[in-house]
């Protein structure tokens, strides 16, 4: 019999969610008040490989993350204006870089993904990237980047010939006997599953059903500038102690991104963040006039929680409420894995949830205060 199954929360979990549901077994609605959207704001980094977190179950969760994005760009058809395998090129101190050279060939052995592994010399460097200053630098050739907002788009296009159905709206959630209730605009709909993915605000959702939640909101402000250069094959950028540079098709090239702790839901552009993430990157071009041409600040919040780790999964007392939050600044990388994990959840229930590898317990992140039913 097919089940009714809402998703609240339309950003990169979401939305890949409603593309890999089984639309045999689910008649699928989706809530997204498009206030906050982290996934229409991130810079694109898909390069996860050689990160210094320490944290192994995010590595191996951002991983096969990154891993998965090969099968995810055949079955949604990404094209590359979406998402593009540009590289990554890292630059650093000369000893710094022998030292990446050596993780990255010992990581390699569990992630091919990450494509050649190459020292580049000065001038190979700039031939890749024209503005900069000539140094060393590492390159991988796997690196990518994702056009979350693109994404987005292209996603809800196919869901919708899918026949998923999307709100607009915010949505509030109650309990109803085995079933559960979405509210929205004062119309009450019963579903048999719910969903859960709207970043930050999962603290307010579990806590109407008593369920006190790890997350918080985080302001990220990236600039982008609109500039004249052929950046169609230039990698991603990591610089040492400065702003990434993420350049796109079209001439756009992003600087980002803040980490604002303390600022909450502010969403306002500060004159402070654009020096921060230009200043940086000023010694590292030989030509600065990048940050001459015009640009635009794209701010959006996302999720933490206190080990900065994600949590995804089942609600501990209810097998038809699942949710994800805390992505952190690696959302894109993990989102659509974390979100084709949620859907197999459903799409397969015969198949018990085990997630292990890749978090600490969910209970480690919720407080069950009551359970109502
Ligand atoms: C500036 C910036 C740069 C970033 N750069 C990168 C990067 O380079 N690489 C990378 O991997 N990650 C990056 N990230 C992180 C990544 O963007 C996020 O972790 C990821 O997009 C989170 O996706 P999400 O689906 O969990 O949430 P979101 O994209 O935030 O979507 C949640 C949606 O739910 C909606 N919502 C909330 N409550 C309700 C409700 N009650 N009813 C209806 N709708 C609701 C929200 O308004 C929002 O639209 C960046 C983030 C930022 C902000």
């Amino acid at each position: 019999m097919m089940k009714k199954i809402a998703i609240i929360g339309g950003g990169i979990i979401g939305m890949t969610l409603a593309n890999y549901l089984d639309t045999d077994k689910f008649d699928i609605s989706l809530f997204d008040d498009e206030k906050n959207q982290a996934t229409k704001a991130s810079a694109g980094i898909i390069s996860p490989w050689l990160s210094k977190r320490r944290n192994k179950k995010w590595y191996q969760l951002a991983k096969d993350g990154a891993a998965f994005f090969e099968k995810m760009k055949n079955d949604f058809e990404l094209t590359e204006d979406v998402y593009e395998k540009c590289g990554t090129l890292f630059l650093r101190q000369k000893s710094d870089l022998i030292d990446l050279e050596k993780l990255a060939i010992e990581r390699k052995k569990e992630a091919p993904e990450m494509g050649e592994i190459k020292r580049l010399s000065e001038e190979e460097t700039v031939a890749l990237f024209p503005l900069l200053k000539p140094r060393e630098s590492l390159y991988l050739s796997g690196g990518a980047r994702l056009d979350g907002k693109a994404y987005l788009s292209s996603l809800k296009k196919r869901a919708q010939k899918r026949g998923v159905k999307f709100y607009s709206e915010r949505a509030t959630i109650a309990r109803a006997l085995d079933k559960w209730q979405v509210i929205h605009e004062g119309v009450t709909e019963v579903v048999d599953d719910l969903v859960l993915c709207p970043g930050p605000a999962l603290k307010e959702l579990l806590e109407s059903i008593g369920t006190q939640v790890d997350v918080k909101p985080q302001k990220g402000q990236l600039i982008s500038f609109q500039t004249d250069f052929e950046t169609k094959n230039w990698p991603v950028l990591f610089l040492e102690g400065a702003a990434d540079i993420i350049p796109f098709q079209n001439g756009q090239v992003l600087l980002g991104a803040t980490h604002e702790n303390e600022e909450g839901w502010d969403l306002s552009e500060s004159q402070e963040a654009f020096e921060s993430l230009t200043e940086g990157v000023k010694s590292y071009l030989s030509d600065t006039k990048l940050i001459d041409f015009p640009y635009h600040y794209r701010v959006g919040t996302r999720a933490y929680s206190s080990d900065f780790s994600p949590f995804f999964g089942p609600h501990p007392d209810f097998s038809s409420l699942a949710f994800a939050s805390a992505l952190g600044s690696s959302g894109l990388t993990t989102g659509p894995y974390i979100a084709y994990l949620l859907a197999q959840y459903f799409n397969h229930p015969e198949i018990s949830w085990d997630s292990s590898n890749y978090q600490k317990d969910i209970k480690n992140y919720i407080n069950i205060e009551k359970t109502s039913n």
